[in-house]
C-alpha cells in the first residue's frame, strides 16, 4: 500500500529502552518537532511483555524474538503518537534504515546506532500498523488531538 502525500495520518513512534538510557529522548523528539509533525500523543512507560509480544507478534518465528522482548521490556520506552501529512513513511525516512550501520548520515538511526538489535526508536511501517499500533499503547484519555495556534503549516 502506497501512502498518499496529501493524507493526514497518524503514526507510532517509540523511543526504545537503549534511547531512553543514552539519555537522548529530547534529540529523538527534536527532530520529529522540527520536521513539522504534530505530538498527540507521549509518556514513559515500562512495556509489561504481553504487550512486547502483541507488537512484535509478525516476527515470532524469528531467531532473535526472545531477546528483543527483553530489549524492549528492560527499561522504560518513551511511547509517542505523531499526525501529520504522510508521516508514516516520512517518520521511517526519518529514522532510517533497521541496521544502523546501512542508515544514512542525518537520519536518528545513521546518526545515532550502530547495532540492529539496539536500533534507538521505533516507527509503524504502514498508516494501518499506526492506527493499530497507538491502539495498542495508548488509552483513550491518554491522546490529544490539538490545534497549534498561528501555526497553520502544522494543521
Ligand atoms: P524496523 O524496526 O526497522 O521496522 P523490523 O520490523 O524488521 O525493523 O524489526 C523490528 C525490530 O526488531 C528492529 O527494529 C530491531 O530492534 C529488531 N531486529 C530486527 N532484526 C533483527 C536482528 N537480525 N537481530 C536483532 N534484532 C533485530
Ligand atoms: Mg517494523
Amino acid at each position: 500500500l502506497v501512502a498518499s502525500m496529501e493524507e493526514v495520518e497518524e503514526t507510532y513512534i517509540m523511543i526504545k529502552p537503549d534511547g531512553v538510557q543514552r539519555g537522548l529522548v529530547g534529540e529523538i523528539i527534536s527532530r520529529f518537532e522540527k520536521k513539522g509533525f504534530k505530538l498527540t500523543g507521549l509518556k514513559l512507560f515500562q512495556c509489561p511483555k504481553e504487550l512486547a509480544e502483541e507488537h512484535y507478534k509478525d516476527l515470532q518465528s524469528k531467531s532473535f524474538f526472545p531477546k528483543l522482548i527483553d530489549y524492549i521490556t528492560s527499561v522504560p520506552v518513551v511511547c509517542m503518537a505523531w499526525e501529520g501529512i504522510g508521516v508514516v513513511a516520512s517518520a521511517r525516512k526519518l529514522i532510517g534504515a533497521t541496521n544502523p550501520l546501512n542508515a544514512e548520515p542525518g537520519t536518528i538511526r545513521g546518526d545515532l546506532a550502530v547495532q540492529t538489535g539496539r536500533n534507538v526508536v521505533h516507527g509503524s511501517d504502514s498508516p494501518e500498523n499506526g492506527k493499530r499500533e497507538i491502539a495498542l499503547w495508548f488509552k483513550e484519555g491518554e491522546l490529544s488531538s490539538w490545534t497549534p495556534a498561528q501555526q497553520p503549516w502544522l494543521t
